[in-house]
């Protein structure tokens, strides 16, 4: 091993997450010899992370800020827990710079960048300084202190119409609005106000041109314990809900070559800047051949596994290994690394397709998934499990991989139509129509695919006889009685049996 690299032991790791991120992890441990300490919320314990994990110990009461965004009940938990080091997951604490601080401070390693790589790349703002000094390409915008409505209504003016408002502090599509006139300045700038404010403690907002026909294509970096930066080739997640992704491939149908080199470039050149270690995403925007920077996301991405498929690497284990000054990726750099065949993520959310995709909490009373070659399930849930209304509604990721993108496509519907939920809704046949549009199949869909395609709540599809049979046998498989909670995903609202299912 080379001197610079130190080396630390780490034999128990804690989780600071949930739901299937918290499975991810503690399989990389398993395979790493490593225990696990689960850090949960007191309605978390009937799931899969809780019975798989080594140790497990409740930090709180389920509302979010008492538990999985509490810094002090986490620090606690995993020294009560015996551990070396913490795992953020994704989402709550692993973007929060004074939670990799905390860490450091209490001895343990947080499996991620410093504090002060996060500080200057995890703030929308600070980050977008930092592009602008490296001379990279962002999208012409506002992010002065001057926050006074007129002013920022003048700005946007200035900038010409659409532009999006954004919460300076925000993450997860939340806070942002899209203004089409002056006329709109005004109502749509506070409510952004109010909104960051409630979500993020900040009202902070800043102002960008609006580019109504981009794609969203992003880049894996990785920094590992040398200070060396690559990164892992690209994904595109242009099929967005209200700035949320659904649908995500690597890598993108959509770059050139020479695309890919300079946007790969311009990636691993911010992260080098930030001396960025471990796991990052570089978010970009591609309009017309352009392409801007957007925003680093600074841990783990919801996405990672299509980038894992078709490179055949474990980026969670690389980060566990990173954490422990071990070498990764040694024998690769970006050039030598090349991807093979094409996969494609699919966020399964237990909702409502039929109802504009309202959150369907439950009993899960059967999961099935069809497993295969080039199928792969990350769940937090299986049968017996509640999908409670705390948290998001994600049950699974489904990820497929196949030679072609197309495959992937016929193979991921496939593997939807085969997969078996029962208890609440889910978003499996929005899933399905999304990947079976003409747009979609071509790769030339944009953010704005969904909003244009799918406005419409999907409409309730009449079930067949053999369909309402297959449903009746699967209800008494399970024991299903008026009065569990059950529908199928194939369900629907209208559905006369659906309301005995129901018991209503
Ligand atoms: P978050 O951190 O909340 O995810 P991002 O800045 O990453 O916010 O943006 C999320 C999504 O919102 C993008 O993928 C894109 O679809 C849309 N978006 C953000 N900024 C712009 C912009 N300037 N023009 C067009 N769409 C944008």
């Amino acid at each position: 091993m080379a001197e610079h690299l130190k080396s630390k032991s780490i034999t128990r790791l804690a989780i600071a997450n949930r739901g299937e991120v918290a499975v991810r992890i503690i399989r990389a441990c398993e395979e790493l010899g490593i225990e696990t300490v689960l850090l949960h919320s007191e309605p978390d314990t009937g799931t899969r992370a809780y019975r798989m994990a080594t140790k497990k110990i409740c930090i709180g009461p389920a509302p979010t800020s008492e538990s999985y965004l509490n810094i002090q009940a986490n620090i606690q938990g995993a020294i009560a827990g015996g551990a070396q080091a913490v795992h953020p997951g994704f989402g709550f604490l692993s973007e929060n710079a004074d939670f990799a601080e905390a860490c450091e401070k209490a001895g343990l390693i947080f499996v991620g960048p410093s504090a002060k790589s996060i500080r200057i790349l995890g703030d929308k703002v600070s980050c977008k300084e930092l592009a602008k000094r490296l001379g990279l390409p962002l999208v012409p915008g506002y992010e002065g202190e001057n926050q006074e409505v007129d002013h920022l209504s003048q700005v946007a003016e200035k900038i010409g119409f659409p532009v999006i408002v954004k919460a300076a502090a925000g993450g997860g599509g939340r806070g942002m609005k899209v203004l089409n006139s002056r006329a709109e300045c005004r109502e749509l700038i506070e409510s952004a106000q109010r909104e960051s404010l409630s979500a993020f403690g900040s009202s902070k907002v800043f102002i960008e041109k609006y580019l109504n026909r981009a794609k969203h294509i992003e880049f894996q970096v990785f920094g590992d314990a040398t200070g060396r930066v690559i990164h892992l080739y690209d994904r595109e997640c242009s099929v967005q809900r209200r700035h949320q992704k659904i649908i995500e491939e690597a890598t993108s149908p959509s770059l050139t070559p020479e695309l890919r080199r300079k946007m790969g470039e311009v990636a691993v050149q911010i992260a080098q800047a930030a001396q960025y270690k471990g796991a990052g995403t570089v978010e970009f925007l591609l309009q017309d051949d352009e392409f801007y920077l957007l925003e680093v996301n600074t841990r783990l991405q919801v996405e990672h596994p299509v980038t894992e498929e078709v490179l055949g690497v474990d980026l969670v284990k690389a980060q566990i290994m990173t954490a422990m000054g071990e070498p990764v990726f040694t024998d690769v750099n970006s050039l030598t690394l090349s991807p093979r065949g094409h996969s494609i993520e699919c966020r399964l959310y237990a909702e409502n397709p039929y109802l504009g995709g309202v959150p369907s909490t439950g009993l899960l009373g059967l999961v099935e998934f069809p497993e295969g070659p080039g199928r792969r399930f990350e769940y937090g849930f299986e049968e017996g499990d509640t999908i409670t209304s705390y948290y998001d509604p994600m049950i699974s990721k489904v990820i497929v991989w196949d030679e072609t993108r197309l495959r992937a496509i016929q193979k991921m519907i496939r593997v939807l139509k085969d997969t078996v939920i029962f208890g609440v809704h889910t978003n499996i046949p929005y899933l399905i129509e999304i990947l079976s549009h003409p747009e979609f199949i071509s790769g030339t869909m944009t953010t704005r695919f969904i909003e244009k395609n799918f406005s419409n709540p999907l409409s309730a599809p009449d079930l067949s006889a053999l369909e309402k049979a297959a449903g009746l046998a699967a209800l008494a498989k399970i024991g299903g009685s008026a009065s569990v909670s059950v529908n199928s995903s194939a369900a629907t609202e209208k559905s006369p049996w659906q309301a005995a299912w129901r018991g209503i």
